[in-house]
């Protein structure tokens, strides 16, 4: 423990993956954490309706669930998915392994149960006080003072805090408080596509009626539909599709017009969807976004943290992965440096990369909509696992060091991956496989353009 965090307090805002992750790691140094969020403590209560009902974890999720100490709370939760399965239109399909080194999965988890383990964890430790229910409307940095709302009672109230962590995700009211006073600039852009959730029932006997161990895609170029399993057998489909236009949500209102749009579109999945037509009709669409903010602090008094600071669109599946790193961050640089000097060496560290990783996101949906259906692409990630093999320390797939590499930051990912890919198109222009690529003369390539990992 060090020597200031002793007796200190702090105030996360937020009980989500990130503040409740954070929570536990600031109170296991000694801080004394006042934990608030906005709902009810869902230990007790269903789900928000409208958030991602289960998310993608990867290495960098699972290393600083690790750091913390709580891998072994969740590991029960984690289903893994080796690659992705590709529904074309024909009915056909395909897997596409993630990676090929031993381990190198990905994993589907509940984001609610796997939000109440967090808070189990951080209610467990002597030094969190969780306050459910009040919602933070505002912070004034010159005066250390919150303003607060208490849901139950409708009441707004103000409270003198000391340092605050801000973790209250892509909305963030303290976020939207602080460029009002004109401490932070925001920036706040809307995808022009919205998501849908619908759900695939398990079959007798929790029985998984599509492939249990893949991310399922059914990518149709503008747009595209996934499905991630769930350990009860069943499946989260998440439709994600333009707002506006001829297929949208806006032009899909009518019965009639769902069910055709699905008959056009992703016929096999129809008679695994009971209700297509109420569920889609019922459920809300999602917006989707990406938060620029600079910087993340008010001076030394309050940090943004997770997609309070910098949200994402989900197509890498690394928000909360992304969340998580931040947290694992910010708890080393307390092992060397007091709160407020922490608060900008993280900043420091981990801005280029929450950058990166944006724009990867922005980028993968292309990839995941659209570009996985040409057989160009095949035929690159083919020569991209053939040069990781020969060449393990200099060549490793961009998708490979997003998800599978934690030592290895978002940026040199997104930087090496510029490179990897301007290669990977010069060696594989008018080829149709590996046979005709001449694969001594592609490691020469690669070496000259690429130094050794780190
Ligand atoms: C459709 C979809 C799919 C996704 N899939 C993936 C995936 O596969 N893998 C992945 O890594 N990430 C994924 N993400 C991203 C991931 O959900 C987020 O990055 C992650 O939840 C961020 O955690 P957070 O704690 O910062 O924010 P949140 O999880 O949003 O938590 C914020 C918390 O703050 C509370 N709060 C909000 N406002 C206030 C207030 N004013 N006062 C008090 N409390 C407040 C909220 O109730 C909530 O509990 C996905 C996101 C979406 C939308």
């Amino acid at each position: 423990m060090s020597r200031a965090a002793r007796d200190s307090s702090i105030t996360v805002i937020g009980a989500g993956l990130c503040g409740s992750l954070l929570a536990v790691l600031l109170a296991r140094r000694g801080y004394r954490v006042s934990l608030i969020e906005r709902r009810a403590d869902p230990r007790h209560s269903p789900p928000a309706v409208g958030r991602s009902i289960n998310l993608a974890m990867s290495a960098r999720g699972i290393r600083a669930l690790k750091h913390a100490g709580l891998f072994e709370a969740v590991e029960s939760l984690l289903l893994p998915m080796r690659g992705r399965l590709l529904h074309e239109e024909n009915g056909a399909t395909e897997l596409l392994p993630y990676g090929q080194r031993e381990g190198e999965l990905i994993w589907s988890v509940s984001r609610a149960e796997l939000n109440r383990r967090l808070i189990e964890a951080a209610d467990r430790l002597p030094g969190v006080t969780l306050r459910f229910g009040q919602e933070a409307l505002a912070w004034d940095g010159g005066r250390g003072a919150l303003t607060l709302r208490d849901i139950d009672e409708d009441r707004r109230y103000e409270v003198a805090v000391g340092p605050v962590i801000a973790a209250d995700g892509a909305g963030s009211a303290v976020r939207r408080s602080l460029a009002a006073a004109g401490i932070v600039r925001a920036d706040e852009s809307l995808l022009a596509h919205g998501y849908k959730e619908l759900a695939v029932p398990a079959g007798p006997g929790s029985a998984f009626r599509l492939q249990a161990d893949a991310l399922h895609i059914w990518p149709r170029g503008e747009f595209m539909l996934i499905a991630l399993p769930n350990p009860g057998g069943d499946f989260t489909l998440t439709l994600f599709l333009p707002m506006e236009g001829l297929e949208s949500f806006a032009g899909l209102d009518e019965p009639a017009g769902i069910l055709a749009f699905f008959e056009r579109w992703f016929p096999d999945i129809i008679p695994l969807l009971p209700e297509l037509v109420g569920t889609f009709r019922r459920n809300p669409v999602g917006v989707l976004g990406t938060v620029r903010c600079r910087p993340w602090r008010d001076g030394g008094r309050l940090l943004l943290i997770g997609d309070a600071a910098h949200a994402i669109v989900p197509f890498h599946g690394q928000g909360m992965n992304l969340a998580f790193e931040d947290c694992r961050l910010l708890d080393e640089l307390l092992s060397d440096h007091e709160l407020p000097q922490a608060f900008v060496a993280f900043e420091d560290l981990q801005r280029d990369n929450a950058q990166a990783i944006a724009t990867m996101a922005l980028e993968n949906y292309v990839e995941m909509r659209d570009t996985v259906r040409d057989p160009g692409f095949a035929l690159q990630k083919k020569l991209s696992f053939e040069l990781e093999k020969r060449m393990p320390d200099r060549f490793i797939p961009r998708y490979s060091m997003v998800m599978f590499h934690d030592d290895i930051p978002y940026a040199v990912a997104r930087e090496r991956g510029a490179v990897q890919a301007r290669l990977l198109e010069e060696l594989t222009r008018d080829r149709r496989s590996l046979d005709e690529i001449d694969l001594d003369a592609a490691v020469k390539k690669v070496c000259s353009a690429l130094p050794p990992l780190a």
